[in-house]
């Protein structure tokens, strides 16, 4: 039988963005916030988030999330943030001066606890600089709690890395006041090779986000604060223009391969046999499809299973960050959740154009 590979990125085809790349070469702006920079910007904006708050193209997702901790950080030690995410997020705290401080995730949404969360920052005091929540996998965050952090000086990051395309009515965090980090990385939903955006509801945050990713530039080009070079060049922009004018395709692809899954696990019945899926209430535009195998069964053996099979999976976010070497001695709540759902966590094949048949030979494979 032919083999499933685990993703198949589909970055849009270059008779796409040709119409693109022939506006830089009359405008003969490469990079420094240019014109496809600027309407991409704009777009997004105004299609995805109303035209409400700003934003900011960057080079990565990785650059935004260290620019965002970077400006919105108070004096303090600890940056508050879930294991379970991927090894970018505690490292772009370390690399703003801060110690990652891991937070239990919940068993449903897989986002952190706000229980235990609030119990640090009770313990912790004004020894935490930020908090980092992950909104896991494109899940939809516990927003009104985050905002009433913000209400209480607590600085807020989101790393949306897989967020973007990912809805409620609008854009589930559409006027959001800390700072929204998305990845658009060929693996992501709107993957565009290496790129990224930093949105807030809070323009002079954006504004200052610009700045910093621009050298920390004055208008003067006085360098007045610390900045890097977090730019996204002109060429990745027109691949990220001719991307948003498929997106809709692209999410309603992703959506439509997670529906197959949802329906596919609920005739081999496998919930009752202990598997979950993820709970959440927005639409998701999955990046690849999550799913636990049942409490006491090991994820690895479902990955040689489906191998086996000629199905390729993964199992992010395992290991978690406080079991790896760079992370393991950070200081934590307890970690029984995360522990639980590492363990069990399978990240099953996703790509635009996969088919239902495929889908079906995955989650029987899983189900036999
Ligand atoms: C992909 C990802 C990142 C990093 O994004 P880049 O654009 O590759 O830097 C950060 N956090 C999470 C949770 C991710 O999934």
């Amino acid at each position: 039988m032919k083999e499933i590979p685990f993703l198949r990125p589909l970055v849009v085809l270059k008779e796409a963005y040709q119409g693109y790349l022939a506006e830089i070469d009359a405008t003969r702006m490469y990079s420094n916030n240019g014109p496809l920079n600027k309407r991409l910007e704009e777009r997004i904006l105004q299609e995805y988030f109303g035209n409400m708050g700003a934003d900011v193209t960057v080079n990565n997702a990785t650059t935004g999330l260290v620019l965002s901790i970077a400006q919105m950080k108070r004096p303090g030690k600890y940056a508050l943030m879930p294991s379970f995410t991927f090894a970018a997020t505690p490292l772009s705290a370390l690399w703003c001066g801060l110690e990652p401080y891991f937070i239990d995730i919940k068993p449903g949404d897989w986002c952190m606890d706000e229980e235990l969360l609030e119990e640090a920052l009770q313990l912790l005091g004004d020894d935490v600089a930020v908090v980092i929540p992950y909104a896991t996998f494109g899940t939809e965050l516990n927003l009104s709690y985050y905002e009433s952090l913000l209400h209480r000086n607590i600085p807020v990051v989101v790393d949306a890395a897989s967020s973007f395309g990912s809805t409620k009515e609008q854009h589930h965090l559409r006027g959001f006041g800390g700072a929204v980090v998305y990845s658009f990385h060929a693996t992501k939903s709107f993957g565009i090779g290496e790129g990224g955006l930093i949105y807030s509801g809070d323009t002079d945050l954006v504004r200052n986000l610009r700045q910093s990713s621009n050298f920390g530039f004055s208008e003067e080009r006085e360098s007045n604060k610390l900045g890097l070079n977090g730019k996204m060049s002109e060429y990745t922009a027109a691949i990220g223009l001719a991307t948003l004018d498929v997106f809709h395709e692209k999410i309603a692809n992703r959506e439509r391969v997670g529906e197959w899954y949802r329906k596919a696990v609920g005739k081999h019945k496998l919930s009752e046999a202990g598997w979950r899926v993820q709970e959440g209430i927005s639409k998701v535009a999955y990046q690849f499809f999550p799913i636990l195998c049942p409490p006491h069964h090991e994820n690895n053996h479902y990955i040689e299973k489906l191998l086996n099979s000629g199905i390729q999976a993964r199992t992010y976010f395992s290991p978690p960050c406080h079991r790896q070497k760079m992370f393991q001695h950070h200081p934590s709540t307890r970690l029984t959740v995360t522990e639980d759902i590492s363990r069990r966590i399978l990240s099953l094949p996703v790509w635009e154009d996969i088919k239902l048949h495929q889908i079906q030979r995955i989650v029987k494979c899983l189900a036999e």
